[in-house]
């Protein structure tokens, strides 16, 4: 038995379908027959080798909902049959303290499914169990696969925080995260701005969640306005006004991977006692606490659908920016 894998063979290459050896799992995981993939920009990242760490052939996909349809040693065996989600993370050591912790996000030895193993655009997957999310009942598989890597990066700042329902929380960009960001900022009961450099989403901002939505060379005219900016843009933005835009204590968190160095001065952190934190998605319990929170407020990603012999379709367009807001390859 093979499965079949789209793999891009340099940085920069088209996907091309192959075919390999079926995967074995090792003790502690699962296999995944893939039924849907988003596609995140961290694919193109990884892809165009831009953090260094890509190995070719390259299988990009990491926000897979898939079906377990084999198990490892030390796996119930009931589980297969079970669809789960799967995002970035594959697999963490389980013994260091971060993992013991409770923080597996930010054990040393994690494993990345599109690092040094293969990714979601294919037909299987292995990860380990505690990294496989079960699907709660109500919860739309076609839709879900964004909100494990998307989503999660999203309601980390949120929930591993454990922001007040009454906070001021500022989304930049009404993107593929920003547009989860909304809805989640919202369902959690705090007072929600959006702001975008394209105001035509406007109207689709507030249907996510925002009461406010500003346009984001607006932000030197708010000063003091938020307990969270969530900016989920991945270029260089004025951070002096972003600074100024905090309340006291206020805090920017930053999700979108800007590569230029993020330029603030010392009396934009001392002045207010303001800062600036930063996440790596989050641990399996806040994903259990994520799909439950979804289920509860319908929270789902808004996604386009392709099938998967399409994706690189798919990924000339994200390249444009031209989705609202997010592909979902379906295997066929
Ligand atoms: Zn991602
Ligand atoms: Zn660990």
């Amino acid at each position: 038995m093979s499965i079949t894998v789209w793999q891009a063979l340099e940085a920069g290459g088209r996907l091309e379908p192959a075919t390999r050896p079926m995967l074995e799992p090792a003790a502690d995981e699962l296999v995944l027959e893939v039924l849907h993939c988003g596609l995140c920009h961290s694919d193109l990242s990884m892809l165009d080798n831009q953090w260094g760490m890509s190995n070719y052939p390259l299988v990009p996909g990491h926000e897979v909902v898939g079906r377990v349809v084999q198990v490892g040693t030390g796996v119930n065996p009931d589980l297969i049959g079970q669809l789960r989600g799967l995002g970035w993370i594959s697999g963490s050591c389980s013994h260091c303290p971060q993992c013991l912790g409770g923080s597996g996000n930010l054990c040393a030895s994690l494993e990345a499914t599109i690092v040094g193993r293969q990714g979601g655009f294919s037909s299987h997957v292995t990860a380990r169990q505690d990294w496989a999310i079960p699907l709660p009942a109500g919860m739309d598989p076609a839709a879900a696969g964004p909100l494990f890597c998307g989503g999660i990066t999203v309601f980390a700042p949120l929930v591993d925080e454990a922001v007040s329902p009454t906070a001021h929380v500022a989304v930049i960009g009404i993107g593929g995260l920003g547009h989860m960001a909304l809805q989640f900022a919202r369902a959690w009961g705090c007072e929600v701005t959006a702001l975008t450099t394209n105001l035509s989403k406007a109207e689709e901002a507030r249907r996510f969640g925002a009461h406010h939505v500003e346009a984001l060379e607006r932000l030197a005219h708010l000063p003091g306005r938020f307990d969270l900016v969530i900016n989920t843009v991945n270029h260089p933005l004025q951070w002096g006004d972003v600074m100024a835009s905090l309340a006291p204590r206020g805090r920017l968190h930053q999700l979108g991977a800007v590569l230029d160095p993020i330029q603030v001065g010392a009396f934009d952190l001392i002045m207010g006692r303001r800062s600036i934190t930063g996440s790596p998605t989050s641990s399996p319990a806040s994903l259990l606490k994520m799909v439950d929170f979804c289920v509860r407020h319908n929270i789902r990603p808004e996604v386009e659908h392709l099938p998967m012999d399409r994706i690189n379709d798919a990924i000339a367009r994200l390249r444009q920016g031209d989705v609202r807001y997010r592909f979902v390859l379906d295997q066929t």
